[in-house]
């Protein structure tokens, strides 16, 4: 094992690297450092398992890299899901992910205790009820954590760095005074609560103007029935949260019916706190990942597998930088262009869906697509809305054209099959 002590501070450090928040983003950062062989410190005020206002479709992405990672199997009897019917007023599209994707929905008291315990069995030390209160600074860089437990003493902790994993209000990023970039004004609010007997047998999607539903099925044979609108109708669906929701599913087929058929399980959960915003993911001493540094309104549920994957990013970049194979400096700006690159195209067309209204252009697409009834073409969509391919390589004019050109391609031969013949 190799060590960062006194690479800055001229002390000897009990850690390489303290993570501030312990679940998707920090738990998996905490992980994937202590297999590097890193001294790792991971804490969070939370005592796992322990649930947060977040539904928890992990997109494809993600769950490639929690099967790489050997977690897939601890997700408890929480159904992986292949095939998703998108139900939209233009068209409603049934199809599978592509090269056998998959989205898992385990309950984030399952996925989160899972990642907690695997950081733990890779070596990272776990602290749980014990809230960071302050950042050490030496030098003009951070050098470590002051905090407790519930009643205990201040302590301090140091490393050589601390990542902020501590969520989208993150107290790293304030006391860094991180600067959002990107950063645009909340556009949803959301709703959600779990349902007994409303069997799925599909994920699905579906959109109407001025609103969005998602239905996955999670642990323990319930179902997840999610409703999200524009922010501005917020006081107005407060005032009758529950009966609003219902009418929002109303509004979507006859998923209303199905939903009041069976039981609702817990309590209903809405919130309007979905901010828009990118922050720098490192600076002298600390690094932001998850929320902390990439945070975007769940309409399109990218914020678990994008965590996944900034996660497994810094971890590298951090390895290499404490490790010697590369200036740190260098590797942690190098992943932080990677990740903006990867994110670009997904969070502009995220706030697009956070609108709620489909344009022409996209309605026509979405008949095209329906039209054309080409199962690699529906594939080809939920690929991009998974973030399996980056969203502009499919929403593209490329795509419209062949989707155009198979149109006009399906109508001469309607017509010539319709001719009568001059034989
Ligand atoms: C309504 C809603 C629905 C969503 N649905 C989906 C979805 O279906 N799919 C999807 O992929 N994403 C979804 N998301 C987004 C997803 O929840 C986030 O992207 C994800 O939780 C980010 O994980 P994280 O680990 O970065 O941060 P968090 O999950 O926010 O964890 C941060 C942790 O830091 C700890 N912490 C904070 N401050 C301190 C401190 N001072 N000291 C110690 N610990 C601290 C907290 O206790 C917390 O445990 C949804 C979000 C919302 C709000």
């Amino acid at each position: 094992m190799w060590t960062a002590n006194n690479l800055w501070t001229g002390d000897a450090m009990a850690y390489d690297v303290i993570v501030v928040g312990a679940r998707v983003a920090g738990a998996a950062t905490a992980l994937l450092l202590a297999r590097q062989g890193l001294r790792v410190l991971a804490v969070d005020r939370a005592a796992f398992p322990s649930d947060t206002i977040s539904s928890h479709q992990i997109q494809p992405p993600g769950v490639a890299r929690l099967a790489r990672w050997g977690l897939l199997d601890r997700l408890g009897d929480a159904p992986s899901t292949r095939r998703v019917r998108f139900d939209s007023p233009a068209a409603v599209l049934d199809g599978a992910f592509p090269a056998g994707g998959a989205i898992h929905s385990p309950r984030r008291t399952v996925l989160d205790h899972a990642l907690v315990d695997a950081a733990r069995a890779a070596g990272a030390e776990v602290r749980e009820r014990w809230r960071v209160e302050e950042l050490v600074w030496e030098g003009g860089r951070v050098a470590g954590i002051r905090g407790s437990s519930p009643g205990g003493q201040l302590r301090t902790e140091r490393a050589a760095l601390v990542v902020g994993a501590d969520g989208k209000r993150s107290f790293v990023a304030r006391a860094v005074r991180a600067r959002a970039y990107r950063q645009r004004s909340p556009r949803s609010f959301a709703s959600y609560t779990y349902w007994a007997g409303v069997p799925v047998t599909t994920g699905e999607l579906h959109h109407r103007d001025g609103l969005a539903a998602a239905v996955f099925p999670t642990n323990g044979g319930l179902t997840m029935v999610y409703v999200s609108a524009p922010l501005a109708g917020f006081d107005a669906f407060r005032a009758d949260a529950e009966a609003n929701y219902l009418a929002a599913l109303d509004r979507c087929g006859d998923l209303g019916d199905r939903v009041r058929a069976g039981a609702r399980a817990e309590r209903l959960r809405t919130t309007p706190d979905l901010p828009n915003h990118v922050r720098p993911a490192h600076g002298p001493g600390w690094c932001l990942v998850g929320d902390a540094g990439v945070t975007m309104d769940p309409v399109s549920a990218q914020g678990i597998a994008n965590a996944l994957r900034d996660a497994e990013g810094l971890a590298g970049a951090i390895a290499a930088g404490l490790g010697g194979a590369r200036p740190l400096r260098d590797a942690l700006g190098a992943h932080q262009r990677d990740r903006d690159r990867a994110l670009g195209p997904m969070y502009d067309f995220t706030l697009g869906l956070a609108t709620y209204h489909s344009g022409p252009a996209e309605r026509l697409f979405l008949r095209a697509l329906a039209e054309r009834r080409d199962p690699a073409e529906v594939e080809r969509l939920f690929g991009a809305f998974a973030g399996l391919t980056p969203v502009n390589e499919f929403f593209n004019a490329r795509t419209a054209l062949r989707l155009a050109a198979a149109r006009l391609a399906g109508d001469v031969t309607a017509r010539l099959c319709t001719q009568p013949s001059t034989q």
